[in-house]
């Protein structure tokens, strides 16, 4: 069973998993787990595009090359398709654009507020991307673009992501011994010869560290990995990712995409564990 009151929601529907930070009629922001449409579009962006909209109605969307960095770029006319900047992180505030990004063990952050006005912040951070602090990076372009209060109220998600039991690296790893190095030692585990990280934990302490509201940040607790039958795994040798799409609403005029209309007879919804 899910918890009731959850601060997200996972559903499959027409053989597509969803899970829904948010879906309020002005922000939403979604991952496409494990489904049919993900593996059409093999991790393509132009292809996952053509997949989720129609043909001739095709929106403005910004799909990076993601590099495990802490490049936020911002979506506008100059950064959307065909364009591929690189960077690991979106800020949006204009109604009527999308941003996407891709995982596959990595995780999803999401920030979203309406302080002065609507806006959405979303990350890629893997292990490299979590050394790199692209949660305050995020937090700085936010509150750099907004100003100072644009926090107030403000809400952020962490994961899915692979789990601290199941991130092993080898001890004797150059990047292992960089992760022992930046991350705080209460996030780093040493068993038999292989040392864990617990992302999530790193990535959430970090959002508070950056002046996130502890009370609203949320740590989505499902592993890529134990959770395969949800989510893509690169370590589950998984050759596709979960994708994120990220847009706020034109106010009157939308038109809700398939995925954001609730029809819950169409639901399965997950079992939680
Ligand atoms: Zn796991």
């Amino acid at each position: 069973m899910l918890p009731e009151d959850a601060p997200w929601s996972l559903k499959k529907r027409s053989g597509q998993w969803l899970l829904e930070y948010i879906n309020d009629g002005e922000i939403s922001v979604v991952l496409f787990g494990r489904g049919v449409l993900t593996e059409i579009a093999e991790g393509d962006p132009e292809k996952l595009g053509a997949t989720f909209f129609e043909t001739g109605k095709f929106p403005p969307l910004a799909a990076p090359r993601q590099e495990h960095g802490r490049n936020v770029i911002t979506v506008d006319e100059k950064s959307c398709l065909p364009e591929r900047p690189e960077g690991d992180a979106l800020f949006l505030d204009r109604p009527g654009y999308f941003g996407s990004l891709r995982f596959a063990d990595c995780f999803p952050i999401v920030l979203c507020g309406r302080n002065p006005r609507r806006w959405i912040s979303v990350g890629h951070s893997g292990f490299v991307g979590s050394g790199m602090n692209v949660a305050s990076a995020m937090v700085s372009t936010v509150s750099g673009t907004l100003g100072p209060d644009a926090l107030d109220g403000a809400s952020a998600w962490v994961g899915p992501g692979i789990c601290g039991n199941c991130y092993g690296r080898k001890e004797d790893d150059p990047w292992t011994t960089w992760g022992m190095k930046v991350f705080p030692s209460e996030y780093v585990i040493l068993k038999k010869k292989e040392v864990y990280f617990d992302l999530s934990g790193i990535i959430t302490r970090q959002l508070l560290e950056s002046g996130v509201c502890e009370s609203s940040v949320f740590e989505v607790p499902f592993c890529t990995l134990c959770r395969k039958d949800i989510f893509y795994s690169h370590r589950g040798k998984d050759e596709y990712s979960n994708f994120l799409l990220a847009r706020l609403l034109v106010s009157g005029h939308n038109s809700r995409y398939w995925w954001e209309n609730d029809n819950s007879d169409n639901n399965e919804n997950a079992k939680f564990e």
